[in-house]
């Protein structure tokens, strides 16, 4: 009998010395990847820190995006961290490596992952430290896309939009009976100016002053309209990139129809955005001459002419699909921003006195090697104009 027992203890004694050590282990394991898992970069800018980025930031965008994703863009960090225009990036890694670039040319092919590994280029680091360096225009634009609808609201005499981080443009209290917002989607600032100044587009040259503002990232039509019919910016519209089309915070519309305003939206072949409270007309390519421009053109001037509502949005999307296929410096990209020009003159003319017209675009557009593209944190597709006459 003790035999017995002896031998079942030093069974026992076998099984928990076993376990200990594989307790030991499995500790270790466990401590071991969670270290790999936690890491900070000091985020600074011009040597002084503003931000610290970590896991739990990364995992953030990655787990709202709607798409299947193992890394999301480093300027969606950037963006979150306050910045807008860079000028230069520094990255000090792992091993103390530093190395730096000029933003835009790094800004489309860098990323970082849960990991807190950033690949730049395909080349991969491991930042504890990066400094920023923001571009001297972001300080200069004052505008913002998130200033587009507390304008027109003010204009009119609307209550605020309660989410709106951005403000009003006007200055005087006078009330307009009517306000138009006209989107030309897809504009690059640079590229219109250009155009300004050679005199190749008469009515956005020579009506009111073109000014630049800042639209929100990611800079495409979704995220740009909620924000634009909001006043916020994507962290409270939950707008954060592809496949989201509506928000739950209150739109421009939404505030129009509460207080009985009419609200007539025109768009193209497809509606981008869900807008609520809007009586929404498709204008599609109904004359099948390959181009849905003409036909918003057209179906505007029916709606101003006949039916014209308290609040007017229209959107001119060829541009945008130009500039996608052949570049924002392509011949293509110029004739599709005279034609919208020459609507506008139009249009222009056709309005009611005493009108309120708001003209922007809602992103940029840069040039690709297979032509044009927007979605980037960089100056060629953030930088919007906008224009606001009265008539
Ligand atoms: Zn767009
Ligand atoms: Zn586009």
């Amino acid at each position: 009998m003790a035999d017995k027992h002896r031998e079942h203890r030093i069974e026992l004694t076998m099984i928990t010395r076993e376990f200990r050590i594989f307790l030991v282990l499995f500790t270790s394991i466990i401590a071991l990847s969670g270290c790999q898992n936690q890491w900070q970069i000091a985020v600074l800018t011009n040597g002084k820190g503003v931000n610290t980025l970590s896991k739990k930031d990364v995992s953030f965008y990655i787990e709202k995006s709607v798409e299947e994703i193992e890394v999301i863009p480093l300027g969606q960090m950037l963006f979150a961290s306050g910045f807008t225009l860079v000028d230069e990036i520094t990255l000090r890694c792992k091993d103390d490596e530093v190395r730096a670039f000029i933003w835009d040319e790094i800004a489309e092919q860098s990323t970082i992952s849960k990991k807190g590994e950033v690949m730049i280029n395909a080349e991969s680091c491991y930042p504890t430290e990066m400094n920023i360096s923001p571009s001297a225009l972001a300080g200069e634009i004052e505008y913002s896309i998130m200033d587009i609808s507390p304008t027109v609201a003010d204009a009119l005499d609307l209550p605020q939009l309660p989410d709106a981080i951005g403000k009003s443009l006007i200055t005087d209290t006078y009330i307009w009976e009517h306000a138009v917002m006209i989107l030309m989607d897809g504009v690059q600032y640079d590229q219109l100016s250009e155009m300004i100044d050679d005199e190749r587009l008469t009515f956005l040259g020579s009506h009111g002053e073109l000014t630049q503002g800042l639209t929100v990232y990611p800079p495409i039509t979704t995220s740009s309209s909620a924000s634009l019919l909001t006043g916020a910016p994507p962290i409270e519209t939950g707008i954060f990139g592809h496949g989201y089309r509506s928000t739950a915070l209150t739109i421009l519309f939404d505030l129009a129809f509460e207080n009985g305003k009419t609200v007539t939206a025109i768009e193209g072949t497809s509606l981008p955005f869900n807008l609520r409270n809007a009586e929404t007309s498709l204008s599609g390519d109904q004359d099948g001459n390959g181009y849905s421009d003409d036909n918003v053109f057209l179906n505007s001037m029916d709606v101003i002419l006949d039916q014209m509502p308290d609040l007017l949005y229209i959107h001119f999307h060829e541009i945008d699909d130009m500039g996608h296929s052949y570049g924002p410096e392509s011949a293509e990209y110029a004739s599709a921003l005279i034609r919208v020009d020459g609507y506008l003159s139009q249009m222009f003319e056709a309005l009611p006195d005493n009108t309120f017209i708001a003209i922007f675009s809602d992103h940029g557009m840069h040039t690709t090697t297979d032509g044009g593209n927007h979605g980037t944190l960089m100056a060629n597709d953030l930088i919007i104009p906008i224009l606001l006459l009265t008539k």
